[in-house]
């Protein structure tokens, strides 16, 4: 089993950093791990993130959160997970970025500046809003059904460009457990259509089962009706600490197969490869 979700940021770029992630993986019976930084850790990837703080809708926390980061070179990196590999340990290349519609051009030509093995595209902000973050910032006072309509038009977007390899975490939206009233099984459902025409992959994450929603992303339901339409998945953790790599992928694999998935997917330089699921 793969997990391909995975950031070292809450440490420094070190070998021995990154064993203590490989050896909790070898430990949960992991073969191989995809490591996906987040892009705004780069100062190359910062153009990306700019409208945060010069637009001037966004002020505040996020703006000077987001500011601090952009800390690490690319190039920095790569020459870690090379190192890695040398080591011995099993891992890919990743890259893990939020899709802003605004930075569509830079963010395709930065990816095509790099041989990332897969990118992760993720949305985690609404305009300038970050909502996973913290449930008291932004969401009093805001109507959920807004929200996850506009959470879905920028999936949507995000499907149709082309640019990442894979969908992360797809409705994160509701980590702290806000749900919209309206029935939005439609809107979900033209949403997986776009992602089976555009060819992409979907993760299955394990993450939301450590959040306040306690739920697997995305939701089973939404993972059947993925199985339906024959769109890949990779099984991930979103894991920000050695501790969580393979936080839980049995249960992951488990939800899979009763929707109906007989396979899972890696990546090498961009290029998808199936691997059967164990059969049951
Ligand atoms: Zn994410
Ligand atoms: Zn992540």
């Amino acid at each position: 089993m793969i997990d391909y979700h995975i950031h070292l940021e809450r440490g420094p770029y070190s070998l021995e950093w990154l064993k203590q992630f490989w050896d909790q993986a070898e430990f949960r019976g992991i073969s191989e791990i995809g490591v996906t930084e987040h892009a705004h850790e780069f100062w190359e990837f910062k153009s990306v993130y700019e409208h945060l703080w010069e637009d001037s809708a966004c002020v505040g926390m996020t703006a000077s959160w987001i500011r601090r980061h952009f800390q690490h070179s690319v190039e920095d990196y790569f020459r870690l997970l090379e190192e890695g590999k040398k080591s011995g340990i099993p891992l890919k290349i990743g890259l893990e970025c939020d899709y802003f519609p605004q930075s569509e051009a830079k963010i395709r030509t930065l990816l095509h500046r790099y041989n990332f093995d897969f990118v992760l595209g993720s949305v985690h902000f609404l305009d300038d809003w970050s909502f996973d973050w913290n449930p008291e910032l932004g969401w009093p006072g805001r109507n959920p059904d807004d929200v996850y309509l506009a959470y879905l038009g920028l999936l949507e977007k995000m499907a149709q460009a082309s640019l990442f390899d894979v969908l992360a975490h797809l409705d994160v939206i509701k980590v702290f457990g806000h749900r919209a009233q309206e029935n939005l099984d439609r809107q979900w459902k033209a949403l997986l259509q776009l992602i089976s025409e555009a060819d992409l992959v979907m993760e299955v994450s394990t993450a939301g089962l450590r959040k306040p929603v306690g739920e697997i992303y995305p939701h089973p339901t939404l993972i059947k009706e993925a199985a339906r339409l024959n769109i890949p998945i990779t099984i991930a953790s979103d894991a920000h600490t050695p501790f969580d790599v393979g936080d839980r992928w049995q249960e992951a694999e488990t939800i899979a197969k009763d929707a109906g998935y007989t396979s899972y997917c890696s990546f090498t330089g961009r290029k998808r490869i199936d691997h059967n699921l164990p059969s049951l």
